[in-house]
């Protein structure tokens, strides 16, 4: 049975619940026949390649956060089709003009290698996230942080 989140990379106490509830099910809360299990914002547009949302558990300090889901169960980059891509950006390029907003990050995790730790995902199919951080909110040498990596050494707390 492969793995399909990882808990240790979740970061809310109401995202955890349901991510626990998800690693007992033993399924892949991103894929198309468990999503609305799950994911409970409204669908801003279906793609070809990618179902696009909001965020159900956004970071903090952050205006806007979208997520985009792969459409078919994959794990890597090298699976992806490369006119997601495309699709990908238009989208993400349209909700820029449509909510106003003027600059942020892109930001796609993709594998695994639990041997020696984890990308930060914490589902491991494919998704993209496209960020406003919200500036006002940072403090004067704060920067705002998300995780790309972390060894499985780690020890929380
Ligand atoms: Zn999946």
């Amino acid at each position: 049975m492969s793995q399909f989140v990882i808990t240790d990379n979740v970061r809310r106490e109401d995202q955890k619940k349901v991510m626990d509830e998800i690693a007992a099910q033993k399924h892949c809360p991103f894929c198309p026949e468990n999503l609305a299990k799950y994911h409970k914002n409204p669908i801003l547009k279906e793609g070809k390649f990618w179902t696009f949302t909001d965020n159900q558990w956004p970071y903090e300090k952050v205006k806007h956060q979208l997520l985009a889901i792969y459409k078919t169960h994959i794990e890597h980059i090298k699976e992806m089709n490369p006119a997601a891509g495309a699709e990908l950006i238009q989208f993400f390029q349209e909700e820029t003009v449509r909510r106003n907003i003027p600059g942020g990050v892109l930001a796609i995790r993709f594998g695994s290698n639990p041997e020696h730790g984890s990308y930060g995902n914490s589902v491991l199919h494919i998704h993209a996230h496209m960020i406003e951080p919200d500036l006002d909110a940072l403090a004067n040498d704060e920067g705002w942080k998300m995780k790309f990596g972390q060894s499985k050494n780690y020890k929380k707390g």
